[in-house]
């Protein structure tokens, strides 16, 4: 496994390989691996003959300056986990290589995929992510991108961006991947008392109600979006910030809710903020009743 710090380092790691005809795989992350993160890992080393992993804490993509600076960062441990995964690339880089003097450039994508969700609450985050990415795919040219579906508005912006300014990459959603009691993996979930981590459950348990009660014929949102706020209010920890329902594909307000359906929230918990989403697919809704808990959707 090679890290890479600079674009020298990224140059000469891909002539080394002779990247002619080598599938080139990308993840994108901010480090503290956790699960979610090996699992697109694990899925780029699956389909690509090069898997380059990329950790940075990028500053432009956060609203608030003390998130930026208490994100966890473990540079030693995320390289031992990814050198047990046989990753052949980890990209590095200081601030200085990513924005480099002079540089003057924002990548805004517009329209519904940024009207709501996050967006209102997090002024610039989706800029930020947008411009951070387009610079990275620059400097990796992979030919894959691996993105995470937890971060379900982030992988539609990132989607259309690619479309939009043609960049010569595949991307790849992949599936949330959720603690044994459904709460999605996050660094974040590491800032939870125990309280707060106990609660959390209960953001994945309203999203599954959701989604049953669709599975089940309900089209009404007021009456869905309603009652995965009781789920979540019957827990005291929780603060909701939003709850909504919204097309998968366009993430425009949809009216009458049914397959093609994302249920997502983003919650507040000891102060932390948690996000998590579900697609409605047309399913059989006996599945969820009989379920024990544990299993992704
Ligand atoms: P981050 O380090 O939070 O910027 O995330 C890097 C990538 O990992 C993004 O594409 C995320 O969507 C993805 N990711 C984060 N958490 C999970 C999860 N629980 N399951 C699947 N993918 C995830």
């Amino acid at each position: 496994m090679k890290v890479l710090k600079t674009e020298s380092d990224l140059h000469q790691f891909f002539s080394g390989l002779r990247r002619g005809r080598k599938k080139i795989g990308f993840v994108p992350t901010m480090g503290a691996l956790h699960d979610g993160h090996l699992a697109l890992i694990r899925r780029c080393r699956s389909e690509c003959a090069v898997t380059v992993v990329s950790i940075y804490v990028n500053p432009i993509q956060f609203d608030r300056r003390e998130d930026f600076e208490i994100y966890p960062r473990d540079l030693e441990k995320d390289l031992a986990l990814l050198k047990k995964e046989k990753v052949q690339g980890v990209f590095t880089p200081e601030d200085a290589v990513m924005y480099p003097p002079g540089f003057s450039t924002r990548v805004r994508v517009e329209g519904p995929l940024v009207q709501g969700l996050c967006a209102p609450h997090r002024p610039g985050h989706f800029e930020g992510v947008a411009t951070v990415v387009a610079r990275l795919l620059g400097l990796v040219r992979p030919h894959r991108l691996y993105l995470g579906w937890k971060d379900y508005q982030q992988y539609r912006v990132l989607e259309r961006m690619v479309r939009d300014l043609a960049l010569p990459v595949q991307v790849v959603g992949c599936p949330t991947v959720r603690e044994s009691d459904g709460l999605a993996c996050s660094s974040r979930n590491l800032r939870l008392t125990p309280e707060g981590r106990a609660a959390a459950a209960a953001i994945y348990r309203a999203l599954k109600v959701g989604q049953s009660m669709i599975q089940l014929g309900e089209t009404s949102p007021k009456v869905v979006l309603e009652k995965i706020r009781e789920v979540l209010r019957e827990e005291k920890d929780i603060k909701i910030q939003y709850v909504e329902a919204v097309d998968a594909e366009t993430l425009s307000p949809k009216e009458a809710l049914g397959p093609g359906t994302l249920l997502a929230c983003a919650v507040l918990i000891d102060g932390v903020r948690l996000i998590d989403n579900i697609v409605v697919e047309s399913g059989r809704p006996e599945e969820f009743f009989s379920e024990k808990g544990g299993k992704t959707p």
